[in-house]
């Protein structure tokens, strides 16, 4: 079995609404789909994805490498072989974990398909039926805030994300407020991305300390495990790292430094299923716990991250990946959403997602 060829195909589908963070906003997807087929005649999907204030490349770039570097390089591999098939992309092309993620997935799915398996049996096998998901706020005004924390309620998540980073005065009332409408037993975690200074964030987890936080991500920019560290010493809540790691090197000296109590693993910033489940297993060495972030992903990045999530240990509470609901549309037959706060871990072959090829060259746009 071996990969016969794959195509990188960037889509463009807009968002229901902007999505604001504290160094950008986006208003589409930036995702590149890969469509890979084997020498048997099947089809395999995989998805990259950016968000290029945050990771420094855009839709483009992930283009251009999946197209100059990646595919020509894995073209003839066995997809069953994901050892190899990294470190043939590793000598090809250093670092652009976020394009190497959509080749690595692609190979999952052919190789799962071949095996007449879910992609999760081929990771451990899974250790729960439904992965749990968390509903997001945005930087909004904190009466908007509430009212959209008490939809994601009805709509039945249990935990709530907030994204703060633009304003800790703000920030602290706005998390106040969200408290407030959703009573003391919804957990609420907050996301910097990298949007303080140092003293701006100890101001501001002072004030935000009172209500209760599950934990802080990223107040500091990625660089400084200093700060984090720091900040970590002086607050009661668990700091967790996101734009501070991306691959297992990473997560080992955010632990040691003191920098993480907890780690943001994302599928699709991390180079794959494979490379995330190193990463988890770092950290479940350290006695550290993950969680699973995302990318605003479609279908394709949702299932990858839900089997990820189903077959690997030490990655804990509610995930972030419920990218599809926040799109007009999805490039899947039937689109891989949550149901009462929690998205079904699929058990057909493969990944588990019937792509629409109609809908991919509706949405595929030209480099
Ligand atoms: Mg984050």
């Amino acid at each position: 079995m071996n990969i016969a060829d794959a195509e990188a195909i960037p889509i463009r589908i807009a968002l229901k609404q902007p999505f604001r963070i504290a160094v950008g906003t986006i208003t589409h997807t930036n995702h590149v789909l890969v469509r890979m087929t084997d020498d048997e005649g099947r089809v395999g999907w995989g998805e990259a994805d950016t968000f290029h204030a945050v990771y420094g490349y855009d839709q483009r770039a992930l283009y251009q490498v999946l197209t100059d570097h990646l595919i020509p390089a894995v073209r003839g591999l066995d997809p069953r072989e994901i050892v190899t098939l990294h470190e043939t992309m590793d000598r090809a092309i250093p670092k652009n974990l976020m394009a190497k993620t959509a080749i690595d997935i692609a190979a999952y799915d052919l190789a799962a398909q071949a095996a007449g398996q879910p992609i999760h049996v081929l990771c451990g096998g899974k250790r729960v039926d439904r992965v749990p998901q968390m509903g997001v706020v945005g930087i909004v005004s904190k009466e908007e805030a509430a009212e959209d924390a008490l939809l994601q309620l009805e709509a039945g998540y249990r935990t709530i994300k907030m994204k703060i980073g633009h304003d800790a005065v703000e920030d602290a009332a706005r998390v106040k407020a969200v408290r407030e409408a959703v009573g003391e037993g919804v957990p609420i975690r907050v996301d910097g991305n990298c949007g303080y200074n140092r003293a701006d964030a100890l101001r501001a987890f002072r004030l935000m300390e009172e209500v209760g936080l599950e934990w802080i991500e990223q107040p500091l920019p990625g660089w400084d495990l200093e700060g984090m560290a720091e900040l970590a010493a002086r607050l009661d809540t668990p700091m967790a790292v996101d734009e501070s790691m991306y691959t297992p090197e990473d997560a080992l000296r955010c632990i040691t430094s003191g920098a993480a109590d907890v780690v943001n693993i994302k599928v699709a910033k991390c180079g794959g299923i494979y490379r995330s489940q190193k990463i988890a297993a770092v950290c479940e060495a350290a006695g550290v716990p993950c969680f699973l972030g995302g990318c605003i992903e479609t279908s394709v990045g949702t299932a990858a991250a839900v089997h990820f999530y189903a077959a690997t240990s030490n990655v804990i509470s509610a995930a972030e990946i419920h990218g599809s609901p926040f799109y007009v549309d999805d490039i899947a037959v039937q689109p891989f959403v949550a149901e009462d706060g929690s998205i079904a871990v699929p058990n057909t072959p493969g990944l588990g997602v019937e792509v629409d090829e109609d809908k991919v060259n509706a949405y595929r746009i030209a480099y």
